[in-house]
């Protein structure tokens, strides 16, 4: 067992999970704006269907200021979730909820990571998650600031996206959301 094993398996931990460049291909510097252009990243759904027998709660959690821009309407970003949701369902995966901040940048620094807002809401859903015990993954810094001000421990997924100023914000980095998956699972360090 590793460290990070033995860590969360002496209380009930929590998963938050950032979407585009974890779950799904990143689509390049644009959005995701319908169903047809979302993309599994390949390994995605194993990995949730093995991480969620070792977390009491699995969240998502996104920016998505594509809908705040005009880019795509909120009925294709909740498709684009029902298409997501289905998806883990029939991998016997499990998601508890997907949040999404939909507005722009500039006007929703409170519920767009790297703010709060969409952790305190996970909280307020399902009263059992505690930060602490929380797990942040995502593949920007935005999702290391947004998890280590919340206590939370960090996970970085890929090679680019954080200056060398945020490299302490980042507790264990992997190269996908696949290879973590092993790393927790079955123990297994990819190289
Ligand atoms: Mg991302």
């Amino acid at each position: 067992m590793n460290e990070l094993q033995r860590q969360i398996s002496r209380s009930n931990w929590s998963l938050f999970l950032d979407r585009d460049g974890v779950l799904n291909v990143r689509p390049g510097n644009g959005y995701v704006v319908s169903p047809q252009h979302f993309q599994w990243a390949e390994g995605s759904l194993e990995a949730l269907a093995g991480l969620k027998k070792m977390f009491r709660h699995i969240l998502v959690v996104t920016n998505q200021q594509g809908v705040g821009k005009g880019l795509m309407q909120a009925s294709d970003l909740e498709a684009i979730n029902r298409k997501m949701l289905s998806g883990i369902r029939e991998a016997g995966a499990h998601v508890d909820k997907i949040y999404s901040a939909t507005g722009l940048r500039k006007c929703d620094s409170f519920l767009r990571k790297p703010g709060p807002g969409m952790a305190l809401e996970a909280a307020e859903d399902f009263p059992g998650i505690c930060f602490t015990r929380s797990i942040m993954v995502g593949d920007t810094f935005t999702d290391m600031l947004f998890g280590s001000r919340l206590g939370m421990l960090t996970v970085l997924i890929g090679q680019g996206n954080v200056p060398s100023s945020y490299y302490h914000l980042v507790d264990y980095r992997f190269a996908s959301l696949r290879d973590f998956a092993n790393f927790m699972v079955k123990g297994i360090q990819n190289p």
